[in-house]
């Protein structure tokens, strides 16, 4: 066999290229999450361009990048809330594919998110909003009202065990901290038990302690199901961060551990570049 007669091919761009894909959707096939070539615009302006993003089940991954870069449109292009003009998101391997799904059947297939600001019901107990969140908000009085099934009540225990709010189960939640209504709204998600979590800042605002405690909890909640937190408080990302993704005006800039991430020269730049600061 002559190595050297196979080296032409494999230079020429279109095989490289193929080559690439096919190690790619290889990759795709035990995949979580994977975004596709992806591109959302704007009136013409494009807050997603050509995105690829793929995530292993279990995985913790952050996304960076500065304000603009797209973070929030890539949480709604996976959530369905908006569609893009080309590309795919596939979900579970490549069992379902999700830009074809509305954003309901999207939730029931597994993929919570968890937005910025809490959505808890203050007036109602933990427990409670647990409780209605285990159902779904449509019909939301009459779940109140509804028993849950042994199956639903070990759900609730078992969040409120991870969200470390057991003793606090039956307090009102308006009464709750800012960081455990966070925990709570992630614990609203748990018991939905998604297998893809995407969570926007989750430490905006929180006290240090609080934000030692998320660290903490979010670990703890990936490897079983694939957790994605956009967050720009550096030293959190520093903290819990495996894998961490740099988005850039819509296309992926750097990706891989954060001391490789830190130190790329284009990463740099762009945070030095004067919109360091996220939304
Ligand atoms: P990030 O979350 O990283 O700060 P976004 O995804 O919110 O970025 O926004 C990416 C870009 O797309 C920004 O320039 C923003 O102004 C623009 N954009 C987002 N949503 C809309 C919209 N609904 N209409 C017009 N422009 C939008
Ligand atoms: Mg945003």
């Amino acid at each position: 066999m002559n190595a050297l007669a196979e080296t032409p091919i494999t230079a020429d761009p279109m095989v490289a290229e193929q080559n690439a894909r096919d190690a790619l959707l290889q990759r795709a096939q035990s995949s979580s999450l994977w975004i596709d070539n992806v591109t959302v615009s704007f009136d013409g302006f494009k807050a997603l361009r050509d995105l690829n993003l793929l995530l292993e089940p279990g995985e913790l991954r952050c996304i960076i990048g500065p304000n603009g870069a797209g973070k929030t449109t890539m949480m709604d292009v996976v959530t369905g809330k908006t569609k893009p003009d080309h590309g795919q998101v596939y979900m579970s391997g490549m069992a379902h594919e999700l830009t074809a799904l509305s954003e309901v059947e999207i939730a029931r297939r597994g993929i919570g998110r968890k937005f910025q600001r809490p959505t808890v019901f203050e007036s109602l107990t933990v427990f409670e909003n647990l409780e209605l969140a285990c159902r779904g908000r449509k019909g939301a009085l009459r779940s109140l009202f509804a028993k849950v099934s042994p199956r639903q009540a070990e759900a609730i225990n078992n969040a409120l065990v991870t969200i470390g709010l057991q003793e606090l189960a039956g307090l009102r939640s308006g009464l709750l901290s800012h960081g455990q209504k966070q925990w709570l709204e992630i614990g609203m998600l748990l018991v939905q038990d998604p297998k893809v979590m995407l969570v926007d800042e989750p430490v905006a605002g929180m006290t240090h302690q609080e934000i030692e405690r998320t660290a903490e909890l979010l670990v703890s909640l990936a490897g079983e199901r694939t957790v994605v937190v956009v967050e720009h408080d550096m030293d959190f990302v520093r903290r819990i961060a495996r894998t961490v993704t740099v988005l850039h005006e819509g296309h992926v800039l750097a990706e891989g551990p954060m001391d490789q991430v830190q130190s790329d020269p284009h990463v740099i730049e762009v945070y030095l570049g004067g919109s360091a600061h996220g939304d």
